[in-house]
């Protein structure tokens, strides 16, 4: 049970919906294991509600507040600052105050890197990426694998002109070769390489659809190839099951969680906290929370 007195800080998640979050879960072991005075709250705020949202969290003072679906671009304008990867994709989850200044960074592409670095553990330089999906969470991978070197990068998506907006805007700036083509099994297995990195970021395959997977893979994988999934419920998504057939690395969506979290709380807090015990907080949650 945690414990609230006088001094308790508050940090928030601010999004909606915010109801299936593992968010507080992984949180708030973290803070008890720290030793911290501080509880992570989450509140769902609808679109119009998040300016007032934003400015309550100045009036009341708070140790941080991460924005998640759908709020992360809008918050970007409510901040005083932008800082790393947030200046350049213009999207917000993690939040702070510095005097009476706001300060938005965004940690989910640190995430993902530092999640890759653990659970992949091979060099992403010069790989061809396929990147599926065009949404926020594409624009924070494009920025991820340019910082590794990545430059050939596909993004492939059900909408077409919205996957050539993404590479128009952020290709330059990121020195990025970068093409787009609508999702489609036939064009997947075409530019399917060897050594290639695959990236799903669509929602497809999520719970309660587990079924789902954004394309099939053909039946012949390129050697070297390497599969990663952004969703982490289920923590095993149907799209990562032929390559880890095929004996290819995979890597679901839970660690990029963990560390999107880490690193807020290191950015809110100064200190590293202990990652083993958010993700066994975070599993423990998600089987709580998805139980059949
Ligand atoms: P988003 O901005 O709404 O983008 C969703 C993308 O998925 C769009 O490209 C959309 O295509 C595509 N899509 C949605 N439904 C589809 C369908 N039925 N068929 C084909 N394509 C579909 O969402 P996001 O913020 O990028 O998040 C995407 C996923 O990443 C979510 O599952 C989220 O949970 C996950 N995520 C995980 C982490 C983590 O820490 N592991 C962090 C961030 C996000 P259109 O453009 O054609 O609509």
């Amino acid at each position: 049970m945690i414990e609230i007195g006088v001094g308790t800080r508050t940090a928030w998640l601010l999004g909606h919906p915010v109801g299936h979050s593992v968010s507080p879960a992984m949180h708030n072991a973290a803070y008890q294991a720290m030793g911290l005075d501080l509880v992570y709250l989450a509140a769902d705020v609808e679109p119009d509600g998040l300016k007032t949202a934003i400015a309550g969290l100045r009036r009341l003072g708070f140790a941080g507040a991460n924005v998640t679906i759908p709020h992360k671009e809008k918050v970007a304008a409510l901040v005083d600052e932008l800082r790393g990867p947030a200046r350049l994709l213009g999207a917000v989850n993690t939040v702070w105050a510095e005097g009476a200044r706001l300060i938005g960074y965004n940690t989910d592409a640190e995430g993902w890197l530092a999640a890759w670095d653990e659970h992949v553990g091979l060099p992403l330089g010069n790989r061809k990426a396929i990147v599926l999906g065009a949404g926020g969470a594409a624009r924070g991978l494009l920025w991820a694998l340019s910082r590794r070197d990545v430059r050939d990068v596909l993004v492939m998506n059900r909408s077409h002109p919205r996957a050539c907006e993404l590479i128009d805007e952020l290709g330059p700036l990121l020195g990025l070769e970068a093409r787009a083509a609508v999702l489609d099994n036939d064009l997947f297995a075409n530019e399917l390489r060897p050594g290639c990195v695959v990236i799903n970021t669509t929602p497809l395959g999520m719970a309660p659809h587990p079924e789902r997977s954004p394309v099939e893979w053909p039946r012949v994988l390129p050697d070297g190839v390497v599969a990663c999934d952004l969703i982490y419920n289920p923590v095993s998504p149907r799209f990562l099951a032929s390559p880890r057939r095929h004996g290819a690395p995979v890597m679901g969506g839970l660690g990029m969680l963990v560390y999107q979290a880490a690193r807020a709380i290191e950015l809110w807090t100064g200190r590293k906290p202990p990652r083993g015990l958010m993700r066994s907080a975070a599993l423990k949650s998600l089987r709580n929370r998805y139980r059949p």
